[in-house]
C-alpha cells in the first residue's frame, strides 16, 4: 500500500509534511501573534527543550488542528518585546498561566508561578509562531486521548496513534515517561521520600 489510512490523519501543520531538524547553535527567535496590526511579539533567546505535540484542551492550537505544538525554555530567556498591553492570562487557576493575545487569541507564552512545581522556571512556547528555522523539533505526543474532549472521534484514535508512531512521535496519554518521572521525583524529594 502506498498510502496507508494513517497518512491521511492530520496532526499539526508543523509536522504533517515532515519534521525539520534542529539547527546547531540555534539562538532562538521572535514569536508573533496573529494580529496584522499592533502585533504582540515575544523574544525567545535560546533553543527550546521537550518540544512535543499536545492533545490537551488548554494549549493553543491553530485552527482545525487536532494537536498543539509546545516546548519549554527558561523563563529568563522569554521577553515580551511589543504590545504586551494586549496580553491577558487565560485561566488564573491553571498551573500554567497562559498569556494570550486578547484580540487574536494566540497564546504567546505559558508560565508556572508556583515555585514548588517541578517545572517552575520554565516557560511554555509555540515555536511555530516564529519565522526562524532551527527550533528543536517535537519528539513525542502528549495527552493524546484528550483530543476526544475537543471533538475527535474515539473510533479514529487507532489511526491517530499509528500516524504519530509513523512520524516518530510516540503517543502518550499524559506526558512522556521522562517528564512524568521528573515530576514524581520532584514530589518524592519534597516529601522526603527521596533524600538524594
Ligand atoms: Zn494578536
Ligand atoms: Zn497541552
Amino acid at each position: 500500500m502506498s498510502a496507508t489510512m494513517s497518512e491521511a490523519v492530520k496532526i499539526h501543520p508543523a509536522v504533517d509534511s515532515g519534521i525539520a531538524p534542529a539547527a546547531p547553535d540555534f539562538s532562538g527567535g521572535t514569536l508573533s501573534c496573529h494580529c496584522a496590526t499592533d502585533t504582540v511579539t515575544v523574544e525567545v533567546k535560546g533553543q527550546v527543550a521537550h518540544n512535543h505535540v499536545c492533545g490537551c484542551t488548554k494549549c493553543w492550537k491553530p485552527d482545525g488542528s487536532l494537536f498543539s505544538q509546545i516546548a519549554v525554555v527558561g523563563r529568563d530567556k522569554v521577553e515580551v518585546t511589543a504590545h504586551g498591553e494586549k496580553l491577558a492570562v487565560v485561566d488564573q487557576s491553571a498551573t500554567i498561566q497562559r498569556h494570550a493575545c486578547t484580540v487574536c487569541g494566540v497564546h504567546m507564552f505559558g508560565r508556572i508561578e508556583n515555585k514548588d512545581h517541578a517545572f517552575y522556571g520554565l516557560d511554555f512556547v509555540h515555536t511555530e509562531l516564529s519565522p526562524q528555522h532551527g527550533w528543536a523539533p517535537p519528539g513525542f505526543a502528549a495527552f493524546v486521548s484528550s483530543i476526544i474532549e475537543s471533538g475527535a472521534r474515539p473510533e479514529n484514535m487507532g489511526a491517530v496513534r499509528a500516524r504519530l508512531n509513523d512520524m516518530g512521535l510516540p503517543p502518550y496519554d499524559v506526558l512522556s515517561p521522562p517528564l512524568m518521572d521528573a515530576m514524581a521525583t520532584h514530589v518524592a524529594r519534597q516529601r522526603g521520600v527521596l533524600k538524594d
